[in-house]
């Protein structure tokens, strides 16, 4: 059986850093681990192709050379997945979808000529293929029933059917689910509240495998919460430190964590000497009684801003997500974003309105109200929100819109990242120091000449970087970097604005036509 794997492309997004990867000759920041694990867990008698999409097209040979065509997709990459499942059909292939947006909305995909749909998680669902292709099935819908795979036999995934060089980071993962119950979440719907761990063994032979492939530098822990299992993530942080200890820290990871890091010293340590350096948190929104409407209680405990500087100075810089639109907030929640962001001075922080992702309990509840709004309709941080909010959603949106142009001003930004980097505590980990290659070389002096010469900021950008190799000399290469996102920020901030406005126009004149009444 020769299997094509195809990766839908991803609209531009906050996470799609265009101009940070141009800088650095990569084309994508993170490479598809559910389709290397797909290839991983089918029979290895099997041949397998690799296209992402967002690399590259598929060619004329590619199409002719496969029998079946396995598609994965998330919902934010349903406008491409859609194109392609419609152009291998009309090449007359057979075609299984499979990943979180087909697992959530299947129906939404059945009129499309889908053969097989390999929903929940592929450990149940793809043997389940296997079989029905063995006994000549021609279509098929294969589900867990809520049963959930124990990850510790997960096989390694196939990452050398990866372009490697066309990506910034390796992923690899740890643990499944997430123990807390925040109302817009879909990873515990997904996934489930009880998170299950691979072995520190098998992380680590995962790692082996990419370092013998040859990967160096930057991978993240895709996990949604890296420290949903307190016990385990220990144990193999203590195995991690000592593998990474004995091949001169190769990687540098970073991940997803609950802010409940920051009242565990020892996890964080650990974390640190095995080279961490950035860790995402969802802070969502420094409201109070939004957090708690949200279920997001975990935010709630102690004070947020305690918590960000705790994780700050011990070395583990933050990447803040936000979220507007909650049920009952005031008016003003972006600008408050802005002001706590100013506050923590965190650089990178996400920012989107909130959205009903199929199957969550936010979703069954605006259901149960009859607040949907268009909930086929596609979800990224520049489309309008898909309920109906409990104020005018003209507010949110503006208020959306100031807040993130506010957060990528150019000034503002660089302030912010001076201040953030002059209390970051430094690495705690020095692998021993490399000459950096041309390419890096060569994104250095572009950030110095578009930051440092062309724009306003020149001034601003030498004082900030002169005083940071003075004052906090250990943290000044993740700070250069870190200055550089803004020239993704910068462009992406003006796609939100022209979207979300193109986005209102329409849903006003929506609400002014008038509805016809029957009678
Ligand atoms: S902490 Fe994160 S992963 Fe866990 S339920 Fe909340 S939003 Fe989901």
């Amino acid at each position: 059986m020769r299997v094509l794997l195809v990766y839908p492309l991803f609209p531009k997004t906050f996470w799609s850093y265009e101009k940070i990867l141009e800088l650095v000759g990569r084309k994508v920041l993170l490479p598809p681990l559910g389709l290397v694990t797909v290839a991983a867990i089918l029979p290895q008698t099997w041949e397998f192709r690799l296209v992402d999409r967002n690399i590259r097209a598929v060619t004329d040979e590619e199409w002719a050379w496969a029998d079946l065509v396995i598609f994965s997709a998330m919902i934010v990459q349903k406008e491409d997945l859609i194109v392609q499942i419609h152009e291998a059909k009309r090449r007359g292939k057979r075609v299984a979808v499979g990943g979180p947006y087909p697992t959530s909305t299947p129906q939404e995909l059945e009129d499309l000529g889908v053969d097989y749909f390999i929903l929940d998680e592929g450990e149940i669902t793809l043997p389940m293929l296997v079989e029905a292709l063995e006994r000549g099935e021609t279509s098929g819908k294969f589900t867990s029933n809520g049963e959930k795979p124990d990850v510790t036999n997960t096989p390694i995934p196939r990452y050398d059917l990866l372009e490697r060089d066309a990506y910034d980071s390796m992923s690899v993962q740890f643990s499944r689910g997430c123990p807390f119950q925040c109302e817009f979440c879909d990873i515990i719907v997904l996934y489930g509240r009880k998170p299950r761990t691979k072995t520190p063994e098998q992380l680590l032979a995962e790692l082996q495998t990419l370092y013998d492939l040859g990967w160096r530098g930057s991978v993240f822990m895709v996990d949604d919460n890296f420290i949903g299992n307190k016990r385990n993530v220990k144990l193999l942080l203590k195995a991690l430190q000592v593998w990474q200890r004995e091949r001169d820290y190769p990687f540098r990871f970073d991940t997803e964590a609950s802010l409940d890091l920051a009242d565990d010293e020892e996890l964080m340590d650990l974390m640190l000497e095995c080279n961490f350096a950035a860790v995402f948190m969802g802070i969502e929104t420094p409201d109070t009684e939004s957090l708690q409407l949200t279920k997001k209680f975990q935010n709630t405990r102690s004070s947020l801003l305690d918590a960000i500087d705790k994780v700050t100075h011990r070395g583990l810089r933050v990447i803040a997500g936000f979220i507007v639109g909650f049920d009952g907030e005031k008016s003003g929640a972006g600008q408050r974003i802005v002001d706590f962001a100013e506050i923590t001075g965190i650089p990178t922080t996400t920012f989107a309105m909130l959205q009903a992702l199929p199957n969550t309990a936010l979703w069954h509840r605006l259901e149960k109200e009859g607040r949907l709004r268009n909930p086929a309709a596609n979800i990224n941080q520049t489309t309008l929100m898909n309920f109906e909010p409990t104020r005018p959603v003209e507010e949110i949106a503006r208020e959306y819109v100031d807040a993130f142009r506010a957060l990528y001003d150019p000034v503002q930004y660089l302030n912010r990242v001076y201040r953030y980097f002059l209390k970051l505590g430094a690495p705690r980990v020095r692998p021993t120091p490399k000459f950096p290659e041309w390419i890096v070389i060569r994104a250095l002096l572009l950030v110095c000449w578009r930051q440092g010469v062309v724009r306003e900021t020149r001034w601003l950008f030498w004082h900030h970087l002169i005083s940071m190799a003075i004052r906090n000399p250990a943290v000044v290469d993740q700070y250069i970097t870190v200055c550089a996102h803004n020239e993704h920020f910068l462009e992406y901030r003006d796609i939100v604005k022209a979207q979300i406005e193109a986005q209102l126009q329409e849903y006003q004149r929506s609400q002014r036509e008038p509805v016809e009444v029957a009678v």
